[in-house]
């Protein structure tokens, strides 16, 4: 039986400025006093390395990067430059970008397999639409964007970085709609099933996140439910007085 910290991860998306960073002081100071709980943000890039400047504890993180190391890549950023900005985490195969940005699961598994290789925490998402969800095929789904987008159990790049999974079904981001406590845990045992058939013992140390319309008011209830180990959280992130009461939960669950 592995005991997992808890993680609580603030997504800020598309959102923030130089001046909002001073929200940071307030959630360093929650992770701080967040004994047990591991709590990061990722802001936009242009805001990492201010944010690291000011964040104490709190661990900064990134929301992309791209699968080179480096090279010909106009308009990207590399897993390296991540590190030297100071981030120590970094999400990968959002369903933003495997929206917006056409990111497919070999994408997303060979961004991880470099960030974990750069020695980057990386957070790879996965979660199915609501279509799905209401076919019946979500379970289906979300095996099918793993056995795509994790990274190759022999690859020597797993031993420098952290694995971390994220499950976020697409119908319960940025709308409010939470999926229930029953639903998280079937997915969640799911996705364990699946770390653990691909990585054996150390699937088992593998934290997984619940994300979509995480908030002050359903926290505690979604991460008492065995296997979650913790929440992606994005518009909840945006401010300390919403997303504090978050990483509060964590450390008392
Ligand atoms: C997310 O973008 O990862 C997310 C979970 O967003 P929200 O908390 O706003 O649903």
């Amino acid at each position: 039986m592995h005991v997992r910290r808890k993680l609580i991860v603030g997504n800020w998306k598309m959102n923030g400025s130089l001046a909002g960073l001073a929200e940071l002081a307030a959630i360093a100071g929650a992770a701080r006093g967040g004994a047990g709980v591991d709590v990061a943000i990722c802001p936009p890039f242009t805001l990492i390395a201010p944010a690291v400047a000011r964040s104490g504890r709190l661990a900064i993180g990134a929301q992309d990067c791209h699968w080179a190391p480096d090279g010909a890549h106009t308009g990207a950023i590399s897993a390296a430059m991540l590190k030297e900005a100071g981030a120590k985490l970094v999400i990968l195969g959002h369903s933003e970008r495997r929206a917006e940005a056409a990111e497919t699961d070999s994408l997303v598994r060979d961004k991880a397999e470099t960030a974990l290789a750069a020695g980057l925490q990386a957070i790879v998402c996965v979660g199915e639409s609501e279509a799905e969800r209401t076919a019946g095929q979500a379970e289906q789904r979300v095996a099918a964007q793993l056995s795509g987008s994790l990274p190759d159990p022999d690859g020597p790049e797993r031993a420098r970085g952290e694995l971390v999974l994220a499950y976020e079904p697409i119908w319960a981001i940025g709308t409010g709609k939470v999926a229930s406590a029953g639903d998280v845990g079937a997915m969640h045992a799911v996705i364990r099933r699946a770390l653990v058939e691909r990585f054996g013992d150390a699937g088992g140390r593998v934290r997984i996140l619940y994300g979509g319309s995480v908030n002050a008011a359903n926290a505690a209830e979604l991460l008492a439910v065995a296997e979650v180990d913790g929440a992606l959280v994005g518009g909840a992130s945006l401010t300390a007085a919403a997303f504090v009461p978050i990483v509060e939960a964590a450390a008392r669950s």
